[in-house]
């Protein structure tokens, strides 16, 4: 009696155990999807920051650059860490070693005249 007793404990801890482990991994994919949405919203700031340091910029009276401006250089570094810099899709995550246009001409694009 005692020795059943004792096997459907073990078998009833399982379960238990099996159950916390479950939650445990529901709560890691919701966590995950949490910080990819603050990872996202971050990003998203930053862009919507960077555009309007260039308005402020270009309501400024000189600009004299040679190379990528700050911000634009911020934006290549949040490009080459895998988000949207663009307005299509800005703050989203690019695929894996997926290359965007809209991201390339917001980085690159029509800051002088000068062509690369
Ligand atoms: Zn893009």
């Amino acid at each position: 009696m005692s020795e059943q007793h004792n096997s459907s404990n073990i078998y009833e801890r399982f379960a238990q155990v099996t159950k916390q482990m479950k939650d445990l991994v529901d709560n890691m994919e919701q966590l995950q999807v949490q910080i990819t949405e603050i990872l996202e919203k971050n990003v998203e700031l930053s862009i919507e920051n960077e555009h309007l340091r260039q308005v402020i910029k270009q309501n400024q009276p000189r600009h004299s650059d040679d190379q990528l401006s700050g911000s634009r250089q911020n934006l290549k570094e949040l490009y080459q860490q895998g988000f949207h810099v663009c307005s299509e899709y800005y703050g989203k995550r690019l695929a894996p070693n997926e290359s965007c246009t809209f991201c390339l001409d917001a980085i690159f694009g029509h800051e002088q005249g000068v062509t690369k």
